[in-house]
């Protein structure tokens, strides 16, 4: 069995708080215990954390947390949602934010949805789901040097501990079942905090950007904001496009 690394002082972080100061406590308590943060791309040892950021709400929040990250000398893997209702990653001031991020040092992969080709009881052979994920990593490959590694957006359980042909996944047994894994997902951390104390000596740690900001919000308020912020950047880039006044009435 392995060894356990030193335990975090988790009484330090004190109860989870949604807010990018909580977010750099917690980064500095697992540099403390000796983590090294490597890369999905790497070979895992032991002390190896492997930090994920699926971008589900916010291309701007990932860049914040990916600042924050570099401060601390930390780097990580941004997973990108070609598909996502919220923002295009293809829009010049997103794919700026990620050229950004990889500036920073970070890497940046494809955050795939199954469920925009597939329902979820309904799972496709594995040639299929090869052939989407290129496609939609080749459309990322215009706007930034994407690695081979893919996240799963809300995996449905055909994906878990599977591999693929042609790409790596963030859910294959290697560094999903085989070491500790510890996500933010909806917030779960307030009443599920992180369990420092018990990583075990190799981990991945998954958090989603849009979660986290300078105050914190809970999960259906980070997600009514998302929408909001998506809104007005939309009429603003559109407005900007076509030269239109925010007057209700008027077109040009
Ligand atoms: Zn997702």
């Amino acid at each position: 069995m392995a060894e356990h690394r030193p335990s975090l002082d988790a009484d330090s972080l004190g109860d989870v708080e949604f807010t990018h100061r909580w977010y750099r406590r917690f980064l500095e308590a697992l540099q403390e215990a000796g983590y090294q943060f490597t890369s999905f791309t790497d070979s895992l040892g032991a002390g190896d954390l492997l930090l994920r950021h699926d971008v589900d709400l916010s291309i701007d929040a990932a860049l914040t947390m990916a600042q924050i990250e570099a401060e601390l000398d930390i780097t990580s893997t941004y997973f990108v949602l070609v598909s996502s209702a919220l923002y295009n990653p293809f829009e010049r001031s997103h794919s700026e934010a990620l050229a950004e991020i990889e500036a920073l040092g970070h890497e940046i992969g494809l955050h795939f949805s199954t469920h925009r080709y597939w329902p979820a009881d309904e799972p496709p052979a594995a040639e299929a789901i090869e052939i989407r994920v290129a496609a939609e990593q080749a459309m990322l490959e215009t706007v930034c040097s994407p690695v081979e590694t893919v996240s799963f957006h809300r995996p449905p359980s055909w994906v878990l501990n599977r591999t693929f042909s042609g790409f790596r996944s963030t859910y294959e047994s290697r560094v999903f079942d085989e070491i500790g894994y510890v996500a933010d997902s909806t917030q779960r951390w307030r009443h599920e905090p992180p369990d420092v104390d018990s990583f075990p000596e190799t981990a991945q740690v998954l958090t989603h950007p849009g979660l986290w900001a300078a105050v914190d919000a809970d999960f259906d308020e980070r997600v009514t904001q998302a929408i909001r912020d998506a809104c007005t950047h939309s009429e603003r880039a559109t407005r900007q496009e076509f030269g239109t006044e925010t007057t209700t009435g008027e077109s040009t």
